[in-house]
């Protein structure tokens, strides 16, 4: 059975187009994606989070979901802040 990875996707921004191995890393990337935006003075949509089977997309589990809609929020202000 081959892993399942994580990818992020906007109807604007499309797909960012990696593999992260983690809901978290895809939602950092999703993250920096938005952060690259506002300084152009707009946003990011890519707010879907993507799983896939190999090369086949399928449906998060309600734990993934939960985990992409949560996003890890305390870690990622902690990594903000040491920036
Ligand atoms: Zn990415």
């Amino acid at each position: 059975m081959s892993k399942r990875t994580y990818s992020t996707d906007g109807n604007v921004r499309g797909d960012c187009g990696h593999a992260h191995k983690t809901i978290y890393a895809a939602y950092l990337c999703a993250q920096r994606d938005g952060d690259g935006c506002q300084r152009q003075g707009g946003y990011s949509d890519r707010t879907r989070l993507v799983v896939r089977q190999g090369q086949l997309e399928v449906e998060p589990t309600p734990d993934e979901f939960d985990e992409w809609e949560n996003g890890c929020p305390e870690q990622y202000h902690a990594d903000r802040d040491a920036r």
